[in-house]
């Protein structure tokens, strides 16, 4: 039980409260106040400035005249709202809205203030003048999230989470951001290292009589853990590619001949005049990528170089690339132009990627533009069209929102369960790390090899998953992590 101390707490406090003291030296941290506007850069309709620090209260109480009967430290109520005047050297600066969050239930943990003002720049940057005047600190970025989690409030893949949260566009990655800002992730990760914990501890203790050859740890119970936090990491491993997609958008490759009209579709999509269009065949030579909302999901449109065999290097490797697109892509839109394709070139169409059309995790939609060019859709196309296929006239933006529901429907169908997924390439990587040293110890058990090798291998991987939550970080993460944010996070 000492040792699960030791690695619980005494073990892994230690290296936090040091790195703590390293990243804010002792004076700096904890006895300043930090100031900063909380809300978008620019003017709008208000603005928040926010303090965190111990001095938040009474600085702001040196300016503040409430429109009732007056506020003191000793009256105001945690989590209230107070109506009044900004007032400095006699001069009223605005008429503001002010919330105290008494430490330690507000954001950083510390006495937070919000003061929510007129939201002209010229008001924000007097009231940060004033509070600079008054001794306190402009914040640093990200550093009101970096106080929580060195307060405790959040851990590490917490305080992402808020990053990415603030970022979020789509529905699928607000959801995802939430659950991890909520702890859904951690909570994941902690249950496998407590689980690793109790083990690890049985371990290092059987290494404190070795002399005695004894073994604490039972070693068929401990082969079965270890093959459960396996299977546990590499679910969570494998779901970084879900992740992926939520955070960079559902990747969708337009496909076709050149002149098909793959540029003037993605431009209808994108409503906006993205790709190169034009009428010499072969003029989309790289791939151009642009993401969109559509139904609150997010999509990545790869625009791609025409299909079509050519002596021209440039362009052999932009079709090069298309294949490579088409790979990476989930949903793939072969568009054709049917006022020139024929029964024959269908045919030969759907054989060309056959191998697409039938693969489980693609969807292949095909994209029948230049309607405006026929009276009617010739009758025996439909007959051999055994695929999902849209018509559409991409030049005059004809059933442009049949394609998009399309899409849409397509991705609700799969939407992702409430499981843990993986979005953090940060995550990703100690997950592997994990996994790895994880691989090892049970190489290790296999071998019988001394338990102080086995020892130094978990040692490895709890290290590994402390760096997700933070119980284990340097510096250097925290800089990265934390520079990310905006000012006033
Ligand atoms: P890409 O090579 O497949 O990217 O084709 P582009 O988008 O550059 O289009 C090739 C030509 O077809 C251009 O002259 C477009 O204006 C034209 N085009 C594209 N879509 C349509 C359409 O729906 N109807 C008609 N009539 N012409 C189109």
């Amino acid at each position: 039980m000492v040792l699960i101390i030791k690695y619980n707490s005494i073990f892994v406090n230690d290296i936090q409260n040091e790195l703590v003291m390293a990243h804010f030296p002792s004076s700096a941290y904890k006895n300043d106040t930090i100031c900063a506007i909380a809300t978008p850069p620019g003017s709008g309709a208000v603005a928040i400035l926010r303090l965190s620090g111990k001095d938040s209260l009474s600085s702001a109480l040196k300016l503040f005249e409430a429109a009732a009967s007056p506020v003191t430290p000793e009256n105001i109520r945690s989590h209230h709202l107070y109506f009044g005047k900004v007032v400095f050297k006699g001069e009223v600066v605005d008429e503001v809205l002010l919330s105290y969050f008494k430490a330690p239930h507000s954001y950083t943990a510390e006495d937070v203030i919000e003061i929510s003002c007129h939201g002209s720049e010229f008001i924000q940057q007097k009231l940060i003048e004033i509070f600079l005047q008054l001794g306190i600190r402009f914040a640093e970025p990200g550093e009101f999230t970096m106080r929580a989690f060195l307060n405790g409030r959040l851990d590490l893949s917490q305080a992402e989470g808020v990053a990415d949260l603030i970022a979020s566009q789509s529905v699928t990655a607000h959801r995802l951001a939430m659950n991890q800002m909520r702890g859904g992730f951690s909570t994941k990760i902690n249950e496998l290292r407590e689980k690793l914990v109790g083990f690890a501890a049985l371990i290092e203790l059987e290494l404190d009589f070795s002399e005695e050859d004894v073994e604490f740890a039972n070693r068929s119970q401990f082969s079965k853990l270890i093959r459960e936090i396996e299977s546990e990491l590499t679910l969570l491993i494998d779901s970084f590619k879900v992740g992926n997609v939520i955070r960079k958008g559902i990747p969708v490759a337009i496909i076709g001949k050149p002149n098909a009209g793959k540029s003037t579709l993605l431009n209808a999509i994108l409503n906006e005049e993205k790709a190169i269009v034009s009428e010499i065949p072969g003029t989309t030579r790289d791939a151009i990528e642009d993401t969109i909302v559509i139904g609150g999901y997010n999509f990545r449109f790869i625009d791609t170089a025409g299909l079509r065999a050519t002596e021209e290097t440039i362009e052999t490797m932009g079709i090069e690339k298309t294949y490579d697109k088409i790979n990476e892509a989930s949903l793939i839109l072969y568009t054709c132009d049917i006022s020139e394709t024929d029964d024959q070139a269908i045919e030969e169409i759907l054989e060309e990627f056959k191998h697409y059309i039938e693969d489980e995790n693609k969807h292949f939609i095909l994209v029948g533009n230049k309607i405006d060019m026929l009276s009617e859709i010739p009758p025996h196309l439909k007959e051999i069209l055994n695929l999902e296929t849209i018509f559409v006239s991409a030049k005059r933006k004809e059933n442009i929102h049949l394609l998009a529901e399309t899409l849409v429907a397509r991705v609700k169908k799969e939407s992702i369960s409430n499981d843990v997924i993986v979005s953090n390439s940060r995550h990703y990587e100690a997950l592997q790390l994990a996994l790895e040293a994880i691989e090892a110890v049970e190489r290790a058990f296999e071998n019988n090899l001394p338990t102080d090798l086995i020892a130094i291998d978990i040692r490895q991987a709890l290290h590994n998953l402390g760096t997700i939550t933070g119980e284990v970080t340097t510096n250097e993460v925290l800089d990265t992590i934390f520079s990310k944010f905006c000012i006033g996070k």
